[in-house]
């Protein structure tokens, strides 16, 4: 029991981590995103409306992977999608956050479309982004990134946001910055260049 709680207590202080790191980079505004640990069966996940730069043991709760769980309405409203992923990929760790370049680089491929890195990490690291569609928290949300994430580390909502997955969230948090640095710099790059035709 000692070590269930001590394990619980690492774990939301993890995510707390995390939270406070994409805050503070700008990838997401601070009552937006969520963030989630697996444990086995289980997953740890943020509250509704909790704050990421805020988070405590209280602003985090714990859930069923495979069945849905009476916790689920104090859950995140993506817990859904979070559970999908974790059925079908080997993520161990998931962050959703709004990257803003992320966000327009989607708008402006569209849905369903593909975003092709510029920059070599990028191209190396990422190979290409898929977007997908969905609803907040809906089934072909969860559908459609689980399927995209069984194939490659990050994908891009339609006109919402980033979904990263790893081993650790340290993977998930660089597949994040990765994600939003090369939707930047692809968004500089064609910004640059129509201005010089
Ligand atoms: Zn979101």
């Amino acid at each position: 029991m000692v070590f269930f709680i001590y394990t619980l207590f690492r774990m939301w202080q993890k995510i707390a981590k995390y939270g406070r790191k994409l805050v503070e980079h700008k990838l997401v505004e601070s009552n937006f995103g969520n963030i989630s640990l697996r444990a086995v069966d289980k997953m740890l996940i943020t509250r509704t409306g909790a704050a990421l730069d805020e988070i405590k043991g209280n602003k985090v709760v714990e859930v069923d992977i495979q069945n849905t769980s009476s916790l689920d309405i104090i859950a995140s409203s993506e817990s859904v999608v979070h559970r999908e992923i974790y059925r079908q990929t080997p993520a161990l760790a998931i962050i959703h956050a709004h990257c803003e370049y992320a966000v327009v680089e989607s708008l402006l491929e569209g849905p369903a479309g593909i975003i092709l890195p510029l920059d070599s990490e990028g191209q190396y690291f990422l190979g290409d982004i898929p977007i997908v569609e969905g609803g907040i928290g809906s089934c072909k949300l969860a559908d459609n990134l689980a399927n995209a994430l069984s194939r490659r580390r990050g994908a891009i909502v339609y006109g919402h946001g980033t979904f990263a997955i790893g081993q650790t969230l340290r993977d998930a948090y660089i597949v994040t910055t990765q994600l939003e640095h090369s939707c930047k710099i692809k968004y500089l790059y064609e910004l640059a260049s129509s201005e010089r035709k």
